[in-house]
């Protein structure tokens, strides 16, 4: 057990996009002060936080003075080097720590890590050359994904194989980049699981949201999702042992395929997400305590928060020149507005988000409280 950190410690932040930002909202609203670290001098977490250091992530050296500033380390990236994390790691306690950030950093080792702990997931192969491809492409069949191992977001770093002529045009696309052969899954909706472990083990769970995908973006999160009751237990199971297995400290999101009808597995794992999660910025709106606000309690040793929903919620992010329309938005009295500061909507570019509330029709995650 350690001590809570009390208010007016700092959290390191590695990372200063917008999750970096509403982290640091969250730690202001409980008098605690952040140090963010990002290589961007415009990135929208730096105007809220107490202190700033723009460095490059490779720089360990800068890494190591930014630690010593700071009480505790987190992240809202996945891909911070491991040799940057394991440095501040050194100084000081990083929450989560590096072992999720090697897991989350690459589809092979996530994939292994996964089906270890005897969860589901797609059929997956290695793919590092043509005749492997060739090879995989018979076992697993067609269709299929094949995905970059490391630095893949969004959709990016993927070619789908709809017949296995198109082997060769989808390894070219991804430009020799060590890869996986992901199986399609044949699935109705994305759901996703967002769980808070506190660094006692105490594990909390929010609603899982319904996520729709536009252009491999996340457009909509929605709660309650029309999951039955059966598969929402699994979903929060899931959260609770790949939290356990990686003795997390954070909100941690798990990304799932749902399939109603198979009785056996109707929730197939397809990604972890070691940091807060662009499908829970409802919980900002529509809980008692957010994911970013439960995040930093975890971080920083406090007791958890309630995970609890008092609305139903519907979270659309806002992307590229959405944002634009900011006036009409904010003359809405149910919808809640997010913008993240940034100057320059590129097309593509999560610019913020809207929440609209309404009544809650039936128990959020009350159980916890
Ligand atoms: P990812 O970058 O792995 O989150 O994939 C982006 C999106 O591609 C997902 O949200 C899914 O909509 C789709 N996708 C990824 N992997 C699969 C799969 N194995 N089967 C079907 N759809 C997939």
């Amino acid at each position: 057990m350690t001590d809570p950190l009390p208010p007016g410690s700092t959290i390191g932040i590695l990372g200063g996009g917008q999750l970096g930002r509403m982290l640091a909202q969250a730690a202001a609203k409980l008098g605690l002060r952040t140090h963010v670290y990002s290589d961007r001098a415009d990135d929208p977490a730096f105007e809220l936080a107490a202190a700033a250091t723009c460095g490059e992530f490779t720089d360990v050296a800068r890494i190591a003075a930014f630690a010593e500033t700071v009480d505790v380390i987190t992240y809202e990236f996945e891909n911070v080097p491991l040799e940057a994390a394991e440095a501040a790691e050194r100084l000081r306690p990083l929450r989560p720590g590096s072992r999720a950030l090697a897991v989350a950093q690459d589809r092979l080792i996530e994939k292994r890590f996964i089906s270890g702990l005897g969860l589901p997931v797609a059929p997956f192969a290695e793919v590092s050359s043509p005749a492997m491809l060739a090879r995989e492409l018979e076992t697993i069949g067609t269709p299929a994904i094949l995905k970059t191992r490391r630095f893949g977001y969004d959709g990016k770093g993927q070619a789908r194989i709809r017949t296995p002529g198109e082997a060769s045009a989808a390894l070219a696309e991804l430009a020799g980049a060590p890869a996986i052969l992901e199986g399609h899954v044949a699935f109705e909706r994305e759901v996703s699981i967002l769980v808070v472990r506190g660094h006692d083990g105490e594990v909390r769970t929010y609603d899982t949201p319904v996520n729709e995908h536009r252009d491999g973006i996340l457009y909509r999160s929605t709660v309650p999702s029309s999951l039955e009751p059966s598969h929402r237990a699994r979903a929060e199971e899931i959260g609770r042992l790949v939290a356990d297995a990686l003795d997390y400290v954070g909100l941690l999101a798990v990304e799932m395929f749902h399939i109603s009808g198979d009785a056996k597995n109707p929730l197939i794992i397809n990604e972890i997400a070691p940091r807060v999660h662009n499908s829970g910025h409802w919980t900002l709106d529509a809980c008692h305590v957010s994911q970013f606000e439960n995040h930093i309690r975890a971080v920083a040793g406090w007791p958890l928060g309630s995970t609890a929903r008092h609305s139903n919620a519907v979270m659309t992010n806002l992307i590229g020149p959405e944002a634009d329309d900011w006036r009409k938005l904010a003359e809405d009295p149910m919808l809640s507005l997010h913008l993240y500061g940034k100057r320059e909507a590129r097309a593509g570019r999560k610019m913020g988000h809207v929440t609209r509330l309404s009544p809650l029709t039936e128990s959020g995650r009350a159980k916890d409280d």
